[in-house]
């Protein structure tokens, strides 16, 4: 940390705070994400699951790690930096995205969905302030603490505490053989918020967000309501039954008219039933007025143009002349700018994996470190930063000439050979408070300050008002 000049919070949530810094050598700004001690051994296992799979997987959508090291036994994950959140775009805008830049970011979105699904890795938590936006608008998808390997047929997932307002009804009702469909759940959820403003399916409870599914939504299937009727938390509860349009228009008339279908698609009661996320792509509301083709170079172009900003990207190393990433390090399948099958391209997928190379530099005191204590300001904290106590041991991606074994990293915390299979997420607590919590973010994992404040701002029309008048005044 001690390289790093600390500029500000941008993020706080249930594991960690996340930093706005500058390297004090290079000046390049990212985002560290330090991890809480907490006694729980919850936030390495966050920690441990999110470093594992960001270490393995790498797309232009997806958040790019750059190292990771403990200091005072904080776990710290240094990013690069990424301007803000789709999160942060809802509250400037109440009513919600403009089509032309809500087409863009969603189709981004998708291709980072796509990618993990092709890899067999469900997100598991999707939603609006884990989408990071760059200044020329490109798309990154982070927070992989909830990222898990798809289980085999027959294994179960154990459960796990993600933001409930975007949770699918298998997932609600604990319904252990879940799958990539939670994703697409939560997507289709996000596209309502993103095209409108306001949250689909706010919820202070998991019986209050089975009653709005139903509500608005669609009723449960046979397997659903049997596992709700025979849960011992909804004893005595009875869902209603209601007549929704058949129509996606209909059902939401706020959507244009081919966002409610793929709306429509995304949140099918029967996780079977919904659409995959390379379906999603290939849906008329991208491929409509040659949509793909213009953006695709457009994208390209701004990755390209970031690439060169950012030197860590390497845009030489990383990409071809033309433009395709030539991805060394691609773990089983790649949905870079120009292999994906939205534009033609046969998938990769007979591709076999290939090892990670993972070059681990053990540095004490690391390179350049400052040999004496050194006090650092953090947000109005100090910091005593002891360097001489630093075993800071960084993890450079990059193309090693000599990998070492992947299986360990660069924490000591040693990874899951298994794919993420025995890596056991906190259970959901299933008491009654679980039923009828008061306060709306009560049971957000990932509830930050700004999401907070804004689960109030869009309970209220008024405050909501209020808000957008104060902005427009101070702007
Ligand atoms: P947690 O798992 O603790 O919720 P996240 O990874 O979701 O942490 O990050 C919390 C917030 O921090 C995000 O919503 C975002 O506002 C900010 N953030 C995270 N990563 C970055 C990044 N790479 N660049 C800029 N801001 C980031």
């Amino acid at each position: 940390m001690e390289m790093y000049e600390t500029l500000g919070k941008v993020g706080e949530g249930s594991y960690g705070t996340v930093m706005k810094c500058k390297h004090k050598d290079t000046g390049q700004i990212v985002a560290i994400k330090i991890f809480y001690e907490k006694p729980e051994k919850s936030v390495n296992k966050i920690a441990a699951r999110e470093i594992k799979f960001l270490k393995q997987f790498h797309h232009e959508n997806l958040v790019n790690l750059i190292e990771v090291f403990r200091q005072k036994r904080k776990i710290h994950l240094v990013f690069e930096f990424i301007d803000h959140t789709v999160l942060d775009e809802l509250q400037h805008y109440c009513h919600g995205l403009e089509s032309k830049r809500l087409r863009k970011y969603l189709f981004q979105i998708l291709r980072a969905i796509e990618y993990l699904h092709n890899n067999n890795i469900i997100h598991r938590d999707i939603k609006p302030e884990n989408i990071l936006v760059s200044q020329s608008g490109i798309t990154k998808l982070c927070d992989f603490g909830f990222a898990r390997t798809l289980a085999a047929p027959g294994d179960v997932y154990t459960d796990y505490v993600a933001t409930r307002w975007y949770r699918a009804p298998e997932l609600v009702l604990k319904d252990t053989s879940y799958g990539k469909p939670v994703d697409i759940w939560a997507l289709g959820c996000m596209i309502i918020e993103m095209a409108t403003g306001n949250p689909y399916l706010p919820s202070s409870s998991d019986l209050d967000l089975l009653h709005k599914i139903v509500l608005k939504v669609g009723n449960l299937t046979p397997h659903l309501q049997s596992i709700f009727s025979k849960s011992p938390i909804f004893t005595g509860v009875v869902l209603p039954q209601v007549q929704h349009p058949k129509s996606p228009r209909k059902k939401y008339p706020k959507l244009n008219g081919l966002l409610a279908d793929i709306v429509h698609a995304c949140l099918q009661i029967d996780p079977a039933e919904r659409i995959s996320s390379t379906d999603l792509l290939h849906h008329e509301y991208f491929t409509r007025d040659g949509f793909i083709e213009k953006f695709i170079p457009e994208l390209r172009a701004k990755i390209l143009q970031e690439a060169k900003v950012n030197s860590f990207i390497k845009p030489k190393e990383n990409f071809k002349e033309n433009g395709f990433k030539k991805d060394e390090r691609k773990i089983i399948y790649t949905d870079t700018l120009l292999s994906t099958s939205v534009w033609g391209k046969e998938m990769e997928k007979e591709k076999k994996p290939k090892d990670i190379k993972v070059r681990v530099i053990k540095v004490k005191g690391g390179k350049g470190a400052i040999l004496e204590p050194k006090k650092t300001q953090c947000e109005g904290r100090h910091c005593q930063q002891d360097a001489a106590e630093i075993a800071h041991t960084r993890l450079v991606i990059s193309e090693p000439p000599n990998p070492v074994n992947p299986s360990t990293n660069s924490l000591g915390i040693k990874d899951d050979p298994h794919a993420g299979g025995s890596m056991m997420m906190p259970p959901i607590n299933l008491t009654s408070s679980n039923l009828m919590a008061s306060n709306p973010s009560s049971n957000l994992s990932h509830s930050n300050s700004r999401t907070r404040w804004r689960r109030v701002c869009l309970m209220s029309e008024q405050v909501k008002v209020t808000k957008w008048q104060m902005e427009t005044k101070g702007s």
